[in-house]
């Protein structure tokens, strides 16, 4: 998108973010539920297909552009950008880079306009930090595949139109090459979704497990080459990095104004707490530690969108951002003293609801090897 448009959406998202979501939060939360009228009115906006090629109805972000959007989204709760952030991103990627113009034509528009959810299903109980070991299988039987497995922790799968299946084609094969991705419609005869997962924080993010039983899926539904779905998945994955970096920041950017207010107005020994040195450091730490992920993250971004760097810079941002938003949250319930251990309080939901940014999308341990895997593999000369 060219930057006087991207303008335009950037300032429009925001205001809807601060006017129409913020409001909402405290209904988001306890009803576990993004309102339908806010679903529809994120629908309108454009949102499920903010990162979609233009070609098939989304506004083609690019990461930069991304990430900008996302430091908006992590403003609020992060059940918002949940509720398009597979079509955007880790589900509907693997379409937009990797799908045959047919797949692309037949799922694009539907998830762009809002009108269809996608889930991304790689994660199983004996493959999550190593999604290699994947046991879900896709066996052929004539013009058809044949897949059987679970798969956990599956965002949006309780409200999810299409799944993007990872599945191993190869029996042979141990590690990554044996797998496939595959488009899979969820009304299929011998796919269930369990009931939904009850989490510590999130409210309003709905994940699920999702078992397949010899789920038939014609052959037209494998996405790219047989063989080649662990490459798609560790690709859209690195992107998703990024971004959840960005959301990141968004959060740690709230939870900061929360706590500067707070300091402002609420007095102790007949003065604002924000009078005391110890405050005033904790905010001066989060300040600081907040703009360096947000520095990091454009960076990164500039060089991702260069295609100088897909791998370590998205891992570092992520490392950097995820354990960055955890700190900051923490010094916010503690700017808030009692106050914010109170489930009244926006950080004290925010504390729980940033916990998981160290865990999906990679560890943070994950994130340490993968940095760590290409520095050693072209150390610099002495
Ligand atoms: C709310 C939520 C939403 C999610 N959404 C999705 C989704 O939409 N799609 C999807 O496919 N998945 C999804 N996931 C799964 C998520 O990506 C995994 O939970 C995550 O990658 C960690 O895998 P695991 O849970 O199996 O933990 P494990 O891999 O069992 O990790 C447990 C601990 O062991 C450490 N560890 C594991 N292996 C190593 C190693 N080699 N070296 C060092 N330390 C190691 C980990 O860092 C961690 O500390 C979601 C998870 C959650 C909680």
């Amino acid at each position: 998108m060219d930057e006087a448009s991207f303008g335009q959406v950037l300032d429009t998202v925001r205001r809807f973010v601060r006017e129409r979501v913020l409001p909402r939060e405290n209904e988001i939360e306890e009803s576990d539920a993004i309102p339908e009228d806010l679903r529809a009115a994120t629908a309108e906006l454009g949102l499920f297909g903010y990162a979609l090629p233009v070609e098939f109805g989304g506004f083609g972000a690019c990461m930069s552009q991304d990430v900008r959007l996302a430091f908006e989204f992590g403003y609020t709760t992060p059940a918002f950008r949940s509720s398009f952030g597979t079509n955007n991103g880790i589900a509907g990627q693997v379409i937009a880079k990797f799908g045959t113009d047919e797949q692309k034509e037949a799922f694009l528009p539907m998830l762009a306009a809002g009108e269809k959810i996608a889930s991304f299903a790689l994660t199983e109980s004996e493959a999550g930090s190593n999604p290699a070991g994947l046991k879900t299988s896709a066996r052929r039987d004539g013009r058809e595949w044949l897949l059987s497995g679970t798969k956990r922790f599956i965002t949006n799968a309780p409200l999810a139109d299409l799944f993007v299946v990872f599945a191993r084609t190869d029996p042979d094969e141990v590690a990554g090459r044996g797998i496939s991705a595959f488009l899979v419609d969820a009304r299929s005869p011998g796919l269930v979704v369990g009931p939904r997962d009850h989490k510590m924080g999130q409210r309003g993010a709905w994940t699920a497990e999702v078992t397949f039983d010899d789920v038939r899926v014609p052959a037209g539904r494998l996405v790219g080459d047989e063989g080649r779905g662990y490459r798609s998945a560790m690709t859209v994955l690195a992107r998703g990095r990024l971004h959840i970096a960005a959301v990141c920041v968004g959060t740690a950017q709230r939870v900061l104004d929360e706590s500067v207010a707070h300091a402002a107005t609420s007095k102790q020994g007949g003065k604002p707490i924000g009078d005391y040195q110890m405050v005033q450091a904790m905010l001066a730490e989060s300040y600081a530690e907040l703009e360096a992920g947000r520095s990091l993250v454009l960076s990164v971004a500039a060089a991702y969108d260069a295609g100088r760097d897909v791998a370590i810079g998205p891992s570092s941002a992520k490392l950097f951002c995820s354990e960055m938003v955890s700190r900051v949250a923490d010094r916010g319930v503690q700017v808030h003293g009692g106050l914010g251990y109170m489930s009244s309080t926006v950080v004290e939901r925010m504390y729980r609801d940033s916990r998981l940014y160290r865990l999906y999308e990679g560890t943070s341990e994950i994130q340490k090897l993968i940095i760590a895997r290409e520095l050693l593999s072209a150390p610099a000369p002495r």
